[in-house]
């Protein structure tokens, strides 16, 4: 069974490795193991915590390392900073605090978004006339990109 966090954690992943691989930059085992720490957090944690809680696993990057992925999480908008006056920063993972659509291609992970003109509108009406008070909503189209189509259709081709 996945839970609610899990899936949150793991979409939030997807977006890190898209994000990363849309700016070249190589999603590191460590990035990835530093991610999945911070995403997949119930309540704010320290640097040091997300370096604890790898070395509860085994060989656990430095401080600055975790800071630096933490660094690319908040550019991400995945995390943001925490300042509660305790001499040091804790990172919180955003979850869907905004309404989104968006298109997830689960060939390669790609994230576009998607604009309905109307949608939230109808969206918030629908769920009223259930006799619920909408906030936000979330809704994801999954397949596949052009470009993994594009890819997918050579290779067949090839393999004719
Ligand atoms: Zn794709």
């Amino acid at each position: 069974m996945t839970t609610p966090l899990e899936l949150a954690r793991d979409e939030s992943l997807n977006r890190f490795r898209s994000w990363l691989r849309a700016r070249s930059l190589p999603a590191t085992p460590q990035r990835v193991a530093i991610a999945t720490v911070v995403l997949g957090a119930d309540h704010p944690l320290s640097a040091e915590e997300v370096v604890d809680a790898l070395r509860a696993k085994g060989p656990a990057p430095g401080t600055a390392t975790v800071y630096r992925t933490i660094d690319v999480l908040i550019q991400c908008g995945l995390v943001v900073e925490e300042d509660r006056h305790e001499g040091f920063r804790r990172f919180q993972p955003v979850r869907d605090d905004v309404s989104t659509e968006e298109l997830l291609c689960t060939a390669c992970g790609h994230v576009a978004t998607l604009t309905v003109d109307g949608l939230a509108s109808d969206a918030a009406a629908a769920a009223r006339k259930a006799g619920f008070v909408s906030v936000r909503h979330r809704l994801v189209v999954y397949g596949m990109c052009a470009a993994c189509r594009a890819l997918r259709e050579s290779q067949t081709n090839e393999a004719l």
